[in-house]
């Protein structure tokens, strides 16, 4: 039964993934999500309901448009399979519960967030402030984990994420600002200034600074290879925000085993 469960919500995942693509493809261009609906953006044909099945109407069509056989970008059917594997993942750890909800959610959000930046190298104020609103009512029924939680009543979990907010803004624009002055140019953007703040309202005052280092050690990793490899040259930049986005999800996931971890250490 439960591998039924994982299964089904696997499939959800990657259905959940097809509409994050729509996000993706739209929302930095600025046009409607349900409006036109799905297309061929090689020959503009609308696609059929078989058309459109996560993950195997790509297989089945082997990346070719089955009307005018341009070929289709990899991108959906790795977000597609992204969020199947994520969405089983979680239902797997989790069970079906609030974590799971709430995880699922933020996973989702992390995945639109982390995907336009890689693409386009942009973080979206249209998605990154209605994201804070709703982090900071989730914050009320799912506290992060804080430093006063044993003094504080269950609503000022909204407190927790207000600070981390806060400690993840200063400590990203300390950053940003002192590397403008040193390398008279923009590693990062003001963007990853925000997404930080909206990483501290979803892990806390206790796991913010921890995603954030993290999300640079992946990030200067991944620089690294790409540089050996040649990929890249040291001038070119890599955006941040996808680092960032896998770090989040890696807390979201195992947040309560490092947090535990670590006060261990102390
Ligand atoms: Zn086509």
């Amino acid at each position: 039964m439960e591998v039924i469960l994982t299964v089904v919500f696997a499939l959800f995942g990657s259905a959940i993934g097809s509409f994050l693509n729509v996000c993706i493809d739209r929302l930095p261009l600025g046009k409607s999500l349900l409006y036109p609906p799905s297309h061929c953006d090689a020959c503009q044909h609308p696609l059929s309901p078989k058309d459109l099945i996560p993950v195997f109407s790509y297989l089945w069509l082997r990346r070719r448009c089955r009307y005018c056989q341009a070929s289709i970008p990899r991108r959906p059917f790795w977000v597609e399979v992204g969020s199947g594997l994520l969405f089983a993942f979680i239902y797997w750890h989790y069970g079906l519960s609030v974590e799971f909800a709430v995880i699922a959610f933020y996973g989702s959000l992390f995945i639109v967030l982390g995907v336009i930046d890689l693409e386009h190298k942009l973080i979206l104020n249209k998605i990154v402030y209605p994201a804070a609103a709703v982090a900071l009512i989730i914050d009320v029924f799912l506290p992060p984990p804080g430093i006063f939680d044993a003094y504080l009543p269950w609503l000022l979990g909204i407190v927790n994420g207000v600070i981390g907010g806060a400690i993840g803004f200063v400590f990203l624009a300390i950053t940003y600002l002192v590397s403008l002055r040193i390398y008279k140019q923009e590693g990062m953007g003001w963007g990853d200034v925000k997404m930080a703040a909206l990483i501290g309202l979803v892990t806390g005052p206790l796991l913010v600074l921890f995603t954030l280092a993290m999300g640079a050690i992946l990030g200067a990793l991944v620089g690294v290879i790409l540089l050996l490899l040649k990929i890249k040259k040291r001038k070119e930049t890599i955006p941040f925000g996808p680092f960032l986005s896998l770090a989040t999800m890696a807390t979201l996931l195992w947040g309560s085993d490092i947090l535990n971890w670590y006060l261990g250490l102390l």
